[in-house]
């Protein structure tokens, strides 16, 4: 018997209207667990570098994580993987809300589609029955609206529905998929369903999920609630706000909004707003949230209520969650009545609410310069709110300019050229970043900004405090109860970290410890991405209910899979390095490994060239990032060396095992 999981994918193949339901290996679930890490195995299996996004062989795939649908508390993760238009790489966006349980309880664990319809379709599974149908009808409907008409046409109001707007039908780059309570945004995944005719996925289950311990397993899930229920009545103190709980509910929640807005960049990821945060801004934002904020929503079986239902006056109600209430607002240098109007219109539209505001700032900061001109923009009005609103629909509707800028702004600027490319300043490996302009550099987030390849610097970082605080007693009492840390030692490298002096940044931590600290942070994020957990709870925040310590207990009770710490480290180094070849083959290189050139006022080449060397050491990368040849084998990825080898990614003396890494290995 299959736990956790159902041992079943759809696969289905547009061109034909072919329908497969194919038993899976549980021995892939064992090595690589699911969601993320079975969704790269498949990427890797089947889409080879040649594949470019927008072919039909290209692969989307939607993937339930391996414990959804069991009771674990806020695993309700659907990650969506596939080759990113924008980015030329692997894309894995994930999306919460309730469409991976119900596929679980429909009977497969993941939706793997590959070539393309030749008329817009949408797929409807329940239970054993999967439908391809005909949505013409849908064709230009905002992604909430579809979803709502979908659920009518199928007389089914409790069927979870991921679709796309205009942005995705017309591939724009970074178009996402919406899902009413949540979307996945990232890598222009919404472009490739597009590309491929396909409006919608409606999914409703009423099946059993197997569970290997049932008792033990509730026994967790309960300790987890109670955690839950202690860190809300404890937050965290010396750090703002958001980064005090647990979950992001206190976007939707606090008023004080500080931290993002003197903090964050505003326009083009420009400036700084260093005093914008008054308080007379603070009653007039607090006014604004109040009346536009209807009611707080979770997602499937969670507590946390981290999104909300935001009404603004003419327009439908729309669900809103996170960073998205300031994106809109900052870029525009608006205020948040606009953010709240705009996010309406770009969730029905389908786009990423990090990328789609610095895309038409960074149009308007063209436009100031005189590179883009009236000619390029005829009829644009003179205000800056209505301009964003102007942009946005030429964007999606890919009309004039706005066919440009629909491709990000690396690929607008090559385009557009005249010196656009200096406007592009925000990018890591082509894909817009968190707007972030910062003093000192940070060896922690330079690691984390160079070598993460999920792009967005919050599905990267986490668990260890941004920044040291201020004084040595506030250090002692965060470590008391830091049960998360993997070693005791990360204790230390906290206790030790100064505001100023010897044992500050950029020197401090040093390279040794940076590297121990990223690679714990991450491998959290991609835990998580295996197993469907919303990071919210585990890899995102300080002190979370999730834990390196727990997550083989709930592996093993949950999925029957005997789990220990380090088989869990194993799998997860083994799929992280699996998501790395497949870039690597597509020709990810050293070069791509970098943040915005101006993204720290300070930088230091030498120290940062140091970081990324042991970095790629500490990794078992070589000094191009590419896993050598003796890691891969370590890691049971004994393919993908002979894969790097035939294609002379790797050659036969590079990477070949020192006589003490042989011996280290003899002896293990
Ligand atoms: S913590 Fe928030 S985002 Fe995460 S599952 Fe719960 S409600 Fe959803």
């Amino acid at each position: 018997m299959r736990y956790a999981e159902t041992g079943f994918n759809l696969e289905i193949d547009l061109s034909r209207g072919n329908i497969e339901r194919v038993e899976t290996d549980p021995r892939e679930t064992e090595l690589y667990l699911g969601g993320l890490g079975t969704n790269a195995k498949i990427l890797w299996d089947r889409v080879p570098p040649e594949v470019e996004p927008f072919s039909p062989d290209n692969l989307l795939i939607f993937s339930t994580g391996l414990l959804c649908g069991t009771p674990a508390i806020g695993c309700n993760r659907t990650i969506v993987s596939t080759i990113s238009p924008q980015t030329l790489l692997m894309a894995y966006s994930m999306m919460g809300g309730f469409w991976a349980p119900e596929l679980k309880y429909a009977g497969y664990d993941k939706v793997i589609i590959r070539g393309k319809s030749p008329n817009l379709v949408y797929l409807w599974i329940h239970n054993d029955k999967v439908e391809i149908r005909d949505a013409s009808h849908l064709q230009g409907k905002g992604a909430i609206e579809t979803a709502e008409l979908i659920l009518q046409e199928l007389k089914e109001p409790k069927a979870q529905v991921s679709a796309i707007g205009l942005a995705g039908e017309n591939r724009v780059y970074f178009a996402s998929i919406e899902q009413g309570r949540s979307s996945a945004s990232r890598g222009g995944i919404g472009a490739v369903m597009g590309d491929k005719g396909l409006k919608a996925i409606a999914v409703r289950g009423s099946k059993d999920v197997n569970i290997a311990r049932p008792d033990e397993l509730m026994e967790l899930c309960n300790e987890v609630l109670e955690y839950i229920k202690v860190r809300a009545e404890n937050p965290i103190k010396g750090v703002p706000p958001i980064l005090a709980g647990l979950g992001s509910p206190q976007e939707m929640a606090v008023h004080d909004e500080e931290w993002h807005t003197t903090n964050f960049a505003w326009g083009n990821a420009r400036y700084r707003i260093k005093d914008y945060w008054t308080e007379e801004v603070e009653k007039k934002w607090t006014e604004s949230l109040e009346k536009a904020r209807e009611r707080f929503i979770s997602c499937y079986n969670c507590p946390m209520k981290c999104g909300a239902t935001i009404n603004v006056p003419g327009l439908p109600t729309y669900m809103m969650k996170c960073y998205s209430k300031l994106t809109y607002t900052m870029a525009a240098m608006s205020d948040l009545d606009f953010g709240f109007r705009i996010a309406q219109r770009a969730t029905e539209y389908g786009v990423d609410a990090f990328s789609t505001p610095q895309v038409m700032a960074f149009a308007l900061e063209l436009y100031e310069a005189g590179i883009l001109t009236d000619e390029d923009m005829p009829g644009m009005p003179s205000d800056s709110e209505e301009r964003f609103l102007w942009l946005l629909d030429r964007i999606v509707r890919r009309e004039g300019i706005g066919d440009v800028l629909a491709n990000g702004t690396y690929w607008a600027a090559q385009q557009i050229g005249k010196g656009a490319e200096a406007y592009a300043h925000n990018n890591i490996k082509k894909h817009e970043q968190l707007p972030l302009k910062l003093g000192m550099l940070n060896p922690i987030y330079f690691l984390m900004y160079c070598t993460g390849e999920k792009i967005n610097i919050t599905q990267i970082e986490g668990q260890f405090p941004q920044a040291p605080f201020a004084t040595r007693e506030e250090r002692e009492e965060f470590v008391k109860d830091w049960i998360q840390v993997p070693d005791e030692r990360f204790k230390q490298y906290f206790l030790d970290w100064e505001l100023r002096g010897e044992n500050s940044i950029p020197y401090y931590p040093t390279p040794e410890a940076t590297c121990e600290i990223v690679d714990w942070q991450e491998k959290m994020h991609y835990i998580d991405d295996a197993l469907g957990m919303c990071a919210g709870l585990s890899s995102f925040p300080l002190k979370p209910p999730y834990h390196i310590h727990n997550y083989p207990k709930f592996i093993s009770s949950g999925a029957g899979i005997d789990m220990d710490e380090a088989k869990l480290t194993q799998a997860a180094k083994r799929y992280r390095t699996l998501v790395r070849a497949v870039n690597i083959r597509r020709g990810m290189r050293r070069k791509d490994e970098k943040p915005p050139e101006d993204h720290w006022k300070k930088r230091f080449p030498e120290l940062e060239a140091k970081l990324l060397d042991t970095y790629y050491k500490y990794k078992g990368w070589n000094n191009q990032g590419i896993p050598t040849k003796e890691s891969l084998h370590e890691l049971g990825l004994d393919y993908v060396r002979e894969d790097f080898l035939q294609r002379g990614i790797l050659t036969d003396d590079e990477g070949t095992p020192s006589k003490e890494g042989l011996a280290k290995r003899e002896k293990k």
